[in-house]
């Protein structure tokens, strides 16, 4: 009776203080290493704007659906394309349409930019103007695709709420972006020194939102919208390193990326940019570069 005693004393002075050291910590490691605390991954969504180029020479759309199909870093990559179905230098050309049957046949998605011969600003146009001009251009990808576009971006990230309930009335629903190459205007020298610099300012600018899971996410991931012009050659030329930018200054900011860091299924990409969409002109999300600024005085 007395050594069963003895033992049972010894058992409590033995482990009942690794028992409470284990208990002790147990709830600070849940709370680290828990997911719930741990922000989604990331996950960039590539998207195109202004093309497919015209161009019989040296095509930039052409370039840029090469790399998204071969390069260092994932292949395979699928990207949305806001289209310009009408304007000569674009989808309105021979080789432009050709191409646009190429982004839908290879697993892109084909979106609306414009449909009128320039890149006019949707917000400036007449509200019979819009409306004829979204019919020609979901009417130009509908044929191409064989079913109608459900994604817009408005040219110069200009809209207002006449504009997006005319979009939502024609089932068109609006993606703008969560950064951006600023490469839509092309000057004299069409390069860009600060692309590392640009990519890292506005995706830091997006970290504290992303920590505190304030980010929409779906499927594991964080989509992050990323916008580019495949009409731009500096852009096409230098795709590959515009998608060693991004991974590093994820990495460098310490945001983990998806094992697959792009896209690569077209239904996901979709379901992503979908869920990313601006519902309700009353929300003011940031606009890339000067655009927010402009279009507060206009
Ligand atoms: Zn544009």
């Amino acid at each position: 009776m007395n050594y069963i005693y003895f033992r049972y004393l010894l058992f409590l002075f033995i482990y009942i203080p690794f028992l409470n050291t284990s208990h002790a910590e147990q709830p600070q490691s849940i709370s680290i290493n828990s997911p719930a605390a741990s922000p989604t991954p990331i996950r960039f969504l590539l998207t195109f704007d202004d093309g497919p180029s015209a161009s019989e020479y040296d095509n930039p759309s052409e370039k840029i659906l090469n790399v998204l199909k071969t390069n260092p870093f994932q292949n395979d990559i699928k990207a949305i394309f806001f289209t310009q179905t009408q304007a000569k230098g674009a989808g309105g050309s021979e080789h432009g349409r050709k191409l646009l049957k190429r982004m839908h046949d290879t697993g892109h998605e084909l979106a609306f930019h414009t449909a009128t011969p320039g890149h006019a600003n949707h917000r400036f146009l007449s509200e019979q103007e819009l409306r004829c001009s979204l019919k020609q251009g979901i009417a130009d990808l509908t044929d191409v695709r064989s079913s109608s576009p459900q994604l817009v971006r408005p040219p110069f990230w200009s809209y207002d709420e006449k504009t997006l309930a005319i979009y939502h009335e024609n089932n068109l629903q609006m993606l703008l972006t969560d950064l951006s190459a600023n490469d839509g205007v092309i000057y004299v020298f069409n390069f860009s020194f600060t692309k590392r610099k640009n990519m890292r300012k506005m995706l830091l600018a997006l970290r504290p939102r992303w920590q505190a899971g304030e980010l929409p996410n779906l499927d594991g991931a964080t989509p992050i919208v990323v916008t580019f012009h495949d009409i731009n050659r500096y852009t096409a030329s230098h795709m590959e390193e515009y998608l060693e930018i991004l991974l590093d200054v994820a990495k460098e900011l310490e945001m983990p990326t998806t094992t697959l860091p792009f896209y690569d299924k077209h239904d996901e990409m979709l379901r992503a940019a979908l869920l990313k969409t601006t519902k309700d002109s009353s929300v003011k999300p940031a606009l890339p570069g000067i655009w927010n600024w402009l279009w507060s005085w206009l």
